[in-house]
């Protein structure tokens, strides 16, 4: 047991060190690089960049100085960094040194963009059908309803829910007498039936709707 502890000791001592010793070397590392900002070439990004195992953080702490570093840089960065969805270490590429700064560790890694994109696209083709069979069941249902007998339309679900909406809209009170008994919604047109504007019902009280309907054979 006592050897057991021992050797976590030792295990805890070392990573300590290790943590450490990559500190000052991650803090030497900037420091030459302030130094020497203004012999940065090339080969200089090149090694950084392209063949180290550079870590987004040290990367991180490199674009705070405001070096030349990446002026002479061509447009493509390719780092060395996080994938946050498959969460390996890949080489991502970056267009910019703000691309670089905003996006440094949410940028995914080529296959992981490549299958974002398909999904996407398949995402949308799939809300495209959709969307069209949505619109064709919605003009399915409204002539069904538009042109099936008058009293079992009366019946349907939709027009006790237009029936409902228009009293509470008249305030359940006739359009016409002010009468709250005996309330009818009439039709003034039937040309969206099925699919009715508020404008298209009104609320009038039996007695006012009798009259309405003589009115409307006399004209007739
Ligand atoms: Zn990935
Ligand atoms: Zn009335
Ligand atoms: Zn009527």
């Amino acid at each position: 047991m006592d050897q057991l502890i021992n050797l976590f000791n030792n295990y805890e001592k070392k990573t300590e060190e290790l943590e450490q010793e990559k500190k000052a070397i991650k803090e030497k590392l900037i420091n030459d690089i302030k130094e020497h900002k203004d012999e940065i070439n090339q080969d200089f990004i090149d090694f950084y960049y392209y063949q180290t195992n550079l870590s987004s953080t040290i990367i991180e702490e490199i674009l705070k100085l405001s070096s030349p570093l990446f002026r002479c840089v061509s447009k493509d960065y390719k780092i060395l960094s996080h994938c946050p969805n498959c969460n390996k270490d890949k080489e991502i590429h970056f267009n910019s040194r703000t691309d670089i700064r905003t996006n440094l560790n949410k940028k995914l890694c080529p296959e992981c963009e490549a299958e974002r994109k398909r999904k996407n696209e398949e995402n949308r083709e799939y809300e495209k059908i959709w969307s069209e069979k949505r619109y064709a069941a919605r003009i399915a249902e409204i002539n069904r309803l538009k042109y099936m007998p008058y009293k079992e339309y009366l019946k349907t679900e939709h027009w006790q829910e237009v029936r409902k909406a228009a009293l509470k809209k008249a305030g359940y009170k006739c359009a016409l007498c002010g009468s709250t008994e005996h309330l009818n919604v009439h039709h003034r047109t039937y040309e969206n039936r099925g699919d009715e504007d508020i404008k298209d019902v009104i609320v009038l009280c039996q007695n006012c709707h009798a009259k309405f309907h003589d009115k409307l054979q006399e004209v007739e």
